[in-house]
């Protein structure tokens, strides 16, 4: 080559491309950020062969006029912002008016819209091309369907860099899983190859919003703080959820998805002393920042911001979450302190073993928590209830009190509370019912496991592994459909294998997780009911864990409804004493 040129137009405009827009993941994001700034409330993301053949979203927003329409694929067309110092007062996802145009550079686009349900026009474009293909008049309701269609295909030097398709939806679910995440009051709807594989109804919390996202449906709590200039809701995982990585820590900024590992530590930094060493919480920290106060324009994908005064709503998120774990666990000081020396014995027993468990180790904060209630000038003490426990448990005992004068036995099973971190008690006609609650559970699985398909919850983080021998490569070619009914979905590409999807409740680490389903190697024609009794030993309730009460009455319910009341090794699941019985060891008749 001779010399410096000035690239043409069109070419400048393809390379440029490449830094919004560098495979459907950026697509769906776009996309997704359009919509929500378009006011929807429905927003559909349909991906066809991992979206590299075709990704649309189809949204029921505001819509675009015919002149919009003819004008919003143009190189920086856009309606959100007319200057730079707009940008201290958009509140919009989208400003710069580049992704439609990167968008039509590198694949072929058709956009219908309607403002009005009444008017609607379809424009297509590219790609490449600099004037639209086709533009006319056609039907639609109220909002917009936009589709991307044969991404990079006139550019196989950048088509190379795409994944396996199974690995570019993985992407595309991640990027639309961090949309809906951050809005909570949007339907949100996934739909893969002809699947619907999420459906995210709106729902009125962060909170809720991340349970459905991540299938954690217990032990979350919501935060709110606020500051000069800011506020944020922060979503936590008790302890109950803690993890071994940071891959379901997340961290919005005004909607955005943000790599901000600095309010990631926040939240594990107010979180300190209440998980055990060398794990992590699960939650999502969302920040609302006056514009002025951030630069989101830093990053072509937006996904870095610089605040102006990071320090304060660092301390804001630490020092909230630390005074919330705080008075979460002072009041319930007596029954964590049984718990723990439960766990700390289960733990010894079984060895220890970090991941998604469920039971609560010994933890800096609930000694914390024991010394200020003892400063407090109360007493402290291993086995002292706490005074809402205390309350409750007379309420109840009025209740059945007076259940037993008027009917003098409950027609109804009725939770009478748990003993020893074991047992669920149920009051029903004359007797007492007592559950165990671990063997109940391993039953009521099993049973499920063996008669219903599995269902399966699709990772937020995809799970990467490599195997030792080929044996192991051969097996999980081989099984892979077998393992997917089991509610394990693996995938290979260039890198490796990976885990993308696991039985909805599964709660083991990453390492041990590879291990178990690596380990059905050796159970042969057995697969299904190996697999159905290793997960029920690993998903049941175990001794130590306290379901809340309502989750206490189902399982006991459940339990005394089993055909065969024993656990799958043979024990029973429940033991009874009858009034009379009780009444007669006491001399009362
Ligand atoms: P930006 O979002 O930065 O403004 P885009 O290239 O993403 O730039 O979009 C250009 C313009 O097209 C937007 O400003 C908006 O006016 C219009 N637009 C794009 N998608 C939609 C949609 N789904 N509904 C309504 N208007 C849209
Ligand atoms: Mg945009």
């Amino acid at each position: 080559m001779d010399g410096i040129a000035i690239l043409a137009p069109e070419e400048a405009r393809r390379i440029a491309a490449g830094e919004v827009i560098d495979r459907p993941a950026a697509l769906v994001r776009e996309f997704l950020d359009n919509a929500i700034d378009a006011k929807a409330a429905n927003i559909d993301i349909t991906l066809e062969e991992g979206g590299c053949k075709k990704t649309e979203c189809s949204d029921d927003g505001a819509g675009m006029s015919r002149k919009d329409l003819e004008l919003c694929w143009h190189t920086h067309a856009t309606s959100k912002i007319r200057a730079l110092a707009d940008l201290d007062t958009a509140l919009t996802l989208g400003f710069r008016g580049e992704a439609l145009a990167a968008a039509s550079a590198v694949s072929r686009i058709e956009i219908i819209t309607s403002t009005d349900g009444r008017e609607a026009w379809q424009l297509e474009t590219g790609p490449g091309g600099s004037s639209p293909v086709k533009l006319e008049q056609t039907r639609r309701t109220k909002g917009t369907t936009i589709r991307a269609l044969n991404l990079f295909e006139s550019i196989p030097a950048r088509k190379r860099f795409l994944k396996r398709e199974g690995s570019e939806a993985v992407l595309c679910r991640q990027a639309f899983i961090d949309k809906a995440l951050a809005f909570n009051a949007i339907n949100f709807r996934f739909i893969q190859d002809g699947k619907l594989k999420d459906f995210l109804p709106a729902v009125s919390s962060k909170k809720e919003r991340f349970a459905a996202a991540t299938g954690h449906q217990n032990f979350l709590h919501e935060i709110n703080v606020t500051g000069d200039g800011f506020s944020a809701v922060i979503v936590l995982g008790g302890p109950e959820l803690y993890r071994n990585d940071r891959r379901q820590l997340f961290v919005f900024a005004n909607g955005r998805r943000v790599h901000d590992f600095s309010l990631i530590q926040a939240m594990e930094y107010g979180s300190q002393g209440w998980f055990p060493n060398g794990t992590h919480p699960v939650g999502a920290v969302y920040v609302e920042v006056d514009p002025s106060l951030a630069d989101f324009n830093i990053h072509p994908a937006k996904r870095e911001v610089r605040f102006r005064d990071p320090g304060t709503i660092h301390h804001a998120v630490s020092g909230a979450v630390k005074s919330f774990f705080h008075n979460l666990y002072l009041g319930r000081v007596g029954k964590d302190s049984r718990r723990d020396a439960e766990a700390q014995r289960t733990q010894r027993e079984e060895g220890e073993e970090v991941g998604r468990d469920s039971r609560r180790p010994q933890t800096e904060g609930l000694k914390e928590a024991q010394r200020t209630r003892r400063e407090e000038g109360e007493e402290g003490g291993e086995f002292k209830f706490s005074y809402d426990s205390a309350i409750s448990a007379s309420l109840r005992l009025r209740e059945s009190f007076s259940q037993c004068l008027c009917e003098s036995s409950s027609q109804f099973p009725v939770y009478a509370g748990r003993v020893f971190g074991v047992f669920i008690l149920i009051e029903w006609g004359d007797k007492l019912y007592i559950i165990d609650q671990h063997a109940a559970h391993e039953r009521i699985l099993y049973d499920r496991f063996l008669k219903e398909p599995i269902p399966k919850q699709e990772l937020l983080a995809p799970i990467p592994f490599c195997t030792d021998s080929d044996d192991e490569d051969a097996f999980l070619e081989k099984k892979r459909e077998e393992l997917s009914r089991l509610g394990i979905d693996i995938e290979k590409d260039e890198t490796g294998w990976r885990i993308d999807a696991l039985p909805s409740d599964w709660r083991l680490g990453d390492a041990a997780t590879v291990k178990e389903i690596l380990e059905l190697r050796t159970a042969g024609e057995n697969m299904a009911e190996r697999w159905a009794a290793t997960m029920c030993c690993r998903a049941a309730i175990k001794d130590g864990d306290y379901p809340d009460d309502e989750t206490a009455l189902a399982l006991g319910k459940e339990a005394l409804a089993l055909k065969d009341p024993r656990c799958p090794h043979g024990r029973p699941v429940w033991t009874e004493i009858s009034k009379e019985a009780l009444y007669k060891a006491v001399r009362r008749d």
